[in-house]
């Protein structure tokens, strides 16, 4: 018998974040499948004329390096982490904590009590009461939405940036998402560090997460689609495993077997459970959580702008006077790779309210020109994402979170479908990884 085998459904950020981890122990045999040509998925770029174009995330993380996503990308191997640095993984951090367009003026501020004195008195008082205040955990049949809760205690300016900021980060506004998220959301946002950009955008991570599988004997194949996952005996060359996984190479008709003795599913509980047999059997009260369960969508803009753009910095801006936008970045204020030498790399993100996506980056493009008064003058639209279905900003909205174990022995999920109560992107992600991986080594 050799080492159990760790098979790992997706390359996104929590399917390489996971296999790190077991293959670092080197007590398993750790193969990642991925059926798109790049590993990654929604965290990392393609080349543009030089433009470093993004496949989701902004090239931003959250919390810099206080966060959940640090202490697991940089951290120390003692402490839970992976330590890439290593291999050159590091974050840049971006030149202010938020910003604002109001007024077609710019307010920046250096750290999280810099965005205070944009506001009245009470907004302040408030707020550290907010800050002070245990977070709440989620309550069962919570009623109370985001927007009511704060619209009580703050005034309708402070609320009005907080939800631009939620619409740009999470691509829902707080009237979609429990209170007790978004007072979570907010506390861990003004409690932690500035956001950072990690060198290379995103991509950076992503190659330093390949380097640390590749030396430590995990493999990665890409064009290869998890088409059914059946129990080891339903095949004779699986039936020492757990699990009997039919793997498609992108242009083949038919699959072939592998065996597995744990799972890891990155893509998802849809996909999940569309692969998975009758053989197992999963809660009812979990199948319709899953099917309730909508995967929130977004729209991107990326445009180039020339060096002498009067924004000079790379804070998360957000625009609170327009109602589709939420704000933008512009990360190669931090990374200069991001974008050819004399330009620079702005992306924007909206939430989207109907449908339409047409006219949904119609009402955006038209939004940015009239909040940003320099674009027209300097910069340049090189493209527009629109994020949904199987590509969406976020897997499960912030605050109906569904769960990693789906009551079958050995398969577990990550990614953005579980993140942990209040944690948002990356952050939320991350903050999953250390359990999930524990309970799958107890299992195997
Ligand atoms: C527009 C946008 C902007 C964002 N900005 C930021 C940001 O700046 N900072 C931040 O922290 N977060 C950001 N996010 C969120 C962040 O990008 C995502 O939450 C994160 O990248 C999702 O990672 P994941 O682990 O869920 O995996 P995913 O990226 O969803 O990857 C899953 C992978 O699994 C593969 N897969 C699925 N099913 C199968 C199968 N059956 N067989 C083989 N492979 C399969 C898919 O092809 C995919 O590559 C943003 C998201 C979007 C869309």
């Amino acid at each position: 018998m050799g080492r159990p085998k760790a098979l790992i459904i997706g390359s996104g950020i929590g399917g390489l974040t996971s296999a790190a981890m077991l293959a670092q122990t080197k007590d398993y045999d750790v193969s990642v499948y991925e059926r798109m040509s790049f590993a990654g998925g929604r965290f990392t770029q393609h080349d543009h004329d030089g433009f470093q174009i993004p496949t989701g995330a902004v090239h931003m993380i959250p919390h810099g390096k206080k966060g959940p996503f640090a202490n697991l990308i940089l951290g120390s191997r003692k402490r839970g982490g992976l330590d890439l640095s290593r291999h050159g993984v590091d974050f840049i951090p971006t030149t202010n904590f938020a910003c604002q367009i109001k007024g077609g003026r710019l307010y920046q501020a250096k750290n999280a009590f810099g965005v205070l004195p944009w506001f009245p008195i009470s907004d302040m008082v408030n707020l550290t009461r907010l800050l002070s205040k245990r977070a709440k955990m989620p309550i069962v049949g919570e009623t109370e939405n985001g927007k009511t809760w704060l619209s009580k205690r703050f005034s309708k300016e402070f609320v009005n940036f907080l939800d631009s900021f939620s619409n740009f980060a999470v691509s829902l506004r707080f009237e979609q998402m429990p209170a007790t998220s978004v007072i979570r959301m907010l506390q861990n946002s003004f409690w932690s560090d500035k956001p950072h950009i990690p060198k290379g955008g995103c991509k950076g991570v992503i190659d330093g997460l390949r380097k640390d599988l590749k030396e430590n004997g995990a493999r990665v194949k890409l064009s290869t689609e998890i088409t059914e996952i059946l129990p080891g005996s339903a095949e004779e060359s699986t039936k020492d495993n757990e699990f009997c996984v039919g793997i498609r190479r992108r242009g083949r008709d038919s699959s072939i077997w592998v065996g597995a003795d744990a799972i890891i599913h990155n893509g998802g509980h849809p996909n999940l459970l569309k692969v998975l047999s009758d053989d197992f059997e999963v809660k009812e009260e979990i199948t319709e959580q899953v099917n309730n369960t909508q995967a929130v969508g977004g729209i991107g803009f990326c445009f180039a702008l020339k060096e002498n753009v009067p924004h000079q910095g790379s804070g998360v801006t957000v625009l609170p006077e327009i109602d589709r936008v939420g704000g933008y970045v512009i990360p190669s204020f931090s990374d200069p790779s991001l974008a050819p030498q004399g330009q620079h790399l702005m992306i924007t993100h909206q939430y989207v309210p109907s449908s339409d996506v047409k006219s949904e980056i119609e009402k955006g493009r038209e939004e940015l020109y009239e909040a940003i008064p320099w674009l027209s003058d300097y910069g340049e639209e090189i493209c527009v994402h629109s994020y949904h279905r199987n590509w969406p900003c976020n897997r499960a909205p912030q605050g109906s979170e569904l769960p990693a174990d789906i009551g079958i022995e050995g398969i577990r999920l990550v990614g953005d479908g579980v993140k942990s109560h209040g944690w948002m992107m990356i952050e939320g992600i991350s903050s999953n990884i250390s359990n999930v991986v524990n309970e799958i080594k107890k299992e195997i």
